[in-house]
C-alpha cells in the first residue's frame, strides 16, 4: 500500500465514520420527518376530498410522532386513482367499491392492464347511492326516462362514469341515445345543470353532498328513483352493490329516494411502507370521533364494518397490524 493511497483511505474511512455517526444519531427522525403521504380523492363538491382531508388533518396531528406529512389532492375520481396508485404518482386513493374490485381482478375498464396484485385495502368509508338529479322540468322521473335527454355522464376517470357505463351496457343503451352527453367532472355538474346545459347528471356519492344540495337549491332540482329488475339483478349478482336509499328530508325530497350503491373505500398498494399505512390507519382509528365528526356523511360509519365491508383486495400490511393490535380482527 502506497502512502497515498493509506492517506485516500484513512480520509475515506474518517468520513464514513463521520457519515456513520451522524446516520446513528440522525437516521430516525430524518427518514421519519420525509414521509409524505399523497391521498387521491374526488372533485372538491364531493365527499372524497373532505374524506381525503378529514384523514390527513388526524395524520398530521400526531406529525410531531411519526414524522408523516399527509396531503388530499382533489382528482378526477376512482378510476383516475387507482390507475395513479398503479403508476406510483399516488400513496393512497378513495375509490369505489366496484372499482376496487375490477381493478384488483383486472376487468372491465381495467380489462387491458390485467389483476393489479399489488392492490391492498385500507378500510371503507360512507356508502355511496347512484344518485341522478334532474332538472324540475325535464320530465325526469326514472332511470329510464335519460334516454332521448340531455345527460352528463361524468368524466372518463369518476367513480360515477363507471357506474354508468355498466347500467347503459345492462339497459342497451349507447351514448347516442342521449340528446347528449356530456362530460364534465363532479365540481362543474351542479352549474351546468342550473345553467340549462343538460337535463340530468349521475353521480355516485356519499349524502349530503355539496355537489347536490347546490343545485337543489340554486334551481330546484330533483333527485330521481333508480330501481327495477336490471338493478334488482345487479345487486344479487355482485357483493359490492346493495340497495340504498336517500332518506326523506335529506334534500328537498319529502319522500325516501331509491336507488342502489357501492361503499367508498380506501386503497393503497404493497408500494406504500407498512409502517405509513400503520400509522395513517391508526390516526382515523384512534381519533375515531372527532373524525367522524368532520363530515355529515361519516355519521353512519362503524368501526367494525370500516374494517371489512366492500373490501376486496387484502388488507394492507399496515392496515392489518393495527387492526389486530386495537382487536378489530
Ligand atoms: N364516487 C365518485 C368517484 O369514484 C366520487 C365521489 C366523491 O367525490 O365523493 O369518482
Amino acid at each position: 500500500m502506497t502512502a497515498n493511497a493509506k492517506v485516500y483511505g484513512s480520509k475515506t474511512a474518517a468520513v464514513l465514520a463521520a457519515a456513520g455517526a451522524m446516520l446513528a444519531f440522525s437516521a430516525a427522525p430524518t427518514f421519519a420527518q420525509q414521509q409524505f403521504v399523497t391521498i387521491g380523492t374526488g372533485g372538491v363538491t364531493g365527499v372524497y376530498y373532505p374524506a381525503g382531508g378529514a384523514i390527513c388533518l388526524n395524520v398530521n396531528r400526531g406529525r410531531a410522532e411519526h414524522g408523516i406529512r399527509c396531503s388530499a389532492e382533489s382528482t378526477g375520481g376512482s378510476v383516475f386513482n387507482l390507475n395513479s396508485i398503479r403508476e406510483g404518482e399516488l400513496n393512497i386513493g378513495v375509490v369505489q367499491s366496484d372499482v376496487q374490485y375490477n381493478s384488483l381482478n383486472g376487468i372491465e375498464q381495467f380489462d387491458g392492464t390485467g389483476p393489479y396484485e399489488d392492490l391492498r385495502a385500507l378500510f371503507s368509508l360512507h356508502p355511496e347511492p347512484f344518485t341522478v338529479v334532474a332538472r324540475p322540468d325535464a320530465g325526469i322521473e326514472s332511470l329510464e326516462d335519460l334516454v332521448g335527454k340531455r345527460v352528463n355522464v361524468g368524466n372518463p376517470g369518476s367513480g360515477q362514469r363507471n357506474t354508468m357505463e355498466l347500467l347503459m351496457e345492462e339497459y342497451g343503451w349507447t351514448m347516442d341515445d342521449f340528446a347528449l352527453a356530456a362530460e364534465l367532472p363532479s365540481r362543474e355538474q351542479a352549474q351546468a345543470l342550473c345553467d340549462n346545459q343538460y337535463d340530468a347528471f349521475v353521480f355516485t356519492v356519499g349524502h349530503p353532498s355539496g355537489s347536490i344540495s347546490e343545485p337543489v337549491a340554486t334551481c330546484g332540482a330533483v333527485l330521481v328513483n333508480v330501481t327495477g329488475d336490471i338493478i334488482d339483478r345487479l345487486v344479487e349478482e355482485n357483493s359490492y352493490y346493495f340497495h340504498a336509499t336517500i332518506p326523506a328530508g335529506m334534500y328537498n325530497n319529502e319522500e325516501d329516494v331509491q336507488t342502489f350503491g357501492v361503499g367508498a373505500t380506501v386503497v393503497s398498494s404493497t408500494d406504500t411502507p407498512a409502517d405509513v399505512v400503520y400509522e395513517v390507519v391508526k390516526a382515523v382509528f384512534e381519533n375515531f370521533d372527532e373524525f367522524k365528526a368532520l363530515h355529515p356523511a361519516f355519521g353512519v360509519l362503524d368501526r367494525e364494518e370500516m374494517v371489512s365491508s366492500g373490501l376486496s383486495a387484502p388488507l394492507h400490511e399496515g392496515a392489518q397490524r393495527y387492526f389486530e393490535e386495537a382487536g378489530l380482527l
